[in-house]
């Protein structure tokens, strides 16, 4: 049952009854409902720089993002113009596009680990794909994946899956067979022991190790100091594969992802999100041995009908051609100026919070200290999270419908709202 919120206009709710008659509830992506903070789902209609207007008109500062694509903020008018130059050349023409070359090269020479790669139309898509390679390369069945984090929902990679999942308390999901379940190993992010202890117990029957090079899917929970180099240590001397979900933290925490900001070559890398510009998007490459392997040139099948879509390529051009490395630090220091903000307002409210913040990913958790793994992440209070978002959406701020869902800053979020954010927030940590 839906529970209208205070700003709902006729118009809004009267679409969201139509789409709830449509869709299981409501929406096209399960955390779109906001079950989890207890409201309506919010019908958007535009997005413009940092903010984005209901289907009533009512303007929102947005941090959602897009849910990671709109670093650049919402309608950038240079991607508009590419995708709308692109456009008048007709859309998908089932062969490969001079756009598809260009994006690549780039996102090659952002990543040098991407030697070789491959565009998909999603991020699920992506990460089924690259751990499908992995399993071709090693002849091993077993992947290795972290508690609380998300790589798609693919059957094998559904287990212990972070936000979506955790807002939902649904173990994994109903309709995965427990034999493909079982051949995923779920351990500790940020707890070398656990994986030292893994490889040990299942040496020489890894396949890959996927992960997120920073949680960011039961809130932002950075690596601590070795854990990736221990990760990458474990997993060359096993030769077991270790593939990079870079899908949210790619363009995002740096110009050369989480790879670059921590100095550790992953084998595979799966991309997503700002890469297609907020269009449809993902990928995987990495080691050229590798991915020799995709077909036609091996033997693993992999295609899609949209794959390379131009638009998408076009978008993602024009949103690539835009991240100068000096914006990413400019955006950094505001978002660390935004923690330092929120952690006084909550002080000043008598509130225990923790802010984490990785480049321009940032998440309050409703717990004290910040938490090192999914299941200190998991013990945040989300009852006083599901008030702070609804205390904040009545002062127009628009936060993820979800305690495990990272805020996602754009270069569109200036002093301005950075003010706006903190301000609204003095007042919603009281509620
Ligand atoms: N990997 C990570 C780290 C993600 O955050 C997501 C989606 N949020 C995915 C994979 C799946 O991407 P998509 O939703 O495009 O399928």
């Amino acid at each position: 049952m839906s529970v209208p919120t205070r700003t709902a206009g006729d118009r809004q709710e009267a679409l969201r009854a139509r789409a709830e008659d449509l869709f299981p509830g409501g929406v096209n992506s399960p955390v779109r409902a906001f079950r989890s903070v207890g409201r309506a789902p919010l019908i958007l209609e535009r997005g413009e720089g940092a903010y984005v207007w209901d289907a009533d008109g009512r303007r929102l500062l947005d941090l959602i993002g897009s849910w990671g694509p709109a670093i650049l903020g919402h309608g950038d008018p240079a991607v508009v113009e590419a995708v709308r130059a692109s456009a008048l050349n007709g859309f998908a023409l089932g062969a490969t596009h001079p756009l598809e070359v260009e994006l690549g090269e780039r996102i090659r020479a952002a990543m040098p680990s991407i030697e070789r790669l491959r565009f998909t139309s999603s991020g699920t898509e992506a990460a089924m794909s690259a751990v499908r390679l992995a399993r071709a390369a090693s002849g091993r069945d077993l992947v290795v994946k972290f508690a609380g984090a998300y790589h798609g929902h693919s059957d094998g990679l559904l287990v212990e899956a972070g936000s979506g999942v955790a807002t939902l308390a649904i173990p994994g999901s109903a309709g995965v067979p427990t034999e493909v379940a079982a051949l995923t190993v779920v351990l500790p992010f940020n707890d070398p022991t656990a994986l030292t202890l893994a490889f040990a117990e299942h040496a020489g029957r890894i396949a890959a190790v996927i992960v997120e090079p920073v949680v960011a899917n039961v809130g932002v929970i950075p690596p601590e100091p070795g854990f990736l180099e221990h990760l990458r240590e474990t997993t060359r001397a096993d030769g077991a594969i270790l593939i990079f979900d870079e899908v949210i933290t790619g363009f995002r925490v740096g110009p050369g992802g989480a790879q670059a900001r921590y100095g550790i070559r992953p084998d595979l890398t799966v991309l997503g999100k700002i890469i297609g510009g907020g269009l449809p998007v993902g990928a995987y490459g990495g080691r050229a041995d590798l991915m020799g392997l995709i077909a036609p040139d091996g033997p693993v099948y992999q295609a899609g009908t949209l794959s390379g879509h131009p638009l998408t390529m076009a978008a993602g051009i024009a949103t690539l051609d835009r991240l100068a490395p000096e914006r990413y630090v400019a955006l950094e220091s505001l978002v660390g100026g935004l923690e330092e903000r929120l952690v006084d307002a909550a002080a000043g409210a008598g509130r225990e919070v923790a802010v984490t913040h990785v480049g321009s990913l940032l998440t309050v958790f409703f717990r004290r200290g910040a938490p090192i793994d999914a299941a200190e992440a998991l013990t945040a209070d989300r009852a006083a999270y599901g008030r702070f978002f609804g205390a904040m959406l009545d002062r127009g701020i628009l936060l993820p419908p979800s305690q495990f869902e990272a805020w996602f800053l754009s270069f569109a979020h200036r002093e301005a709202e950075i003010d706006a954010i903190a301000d609204a927030a003095a007042v919603a940590f009281v509620a």
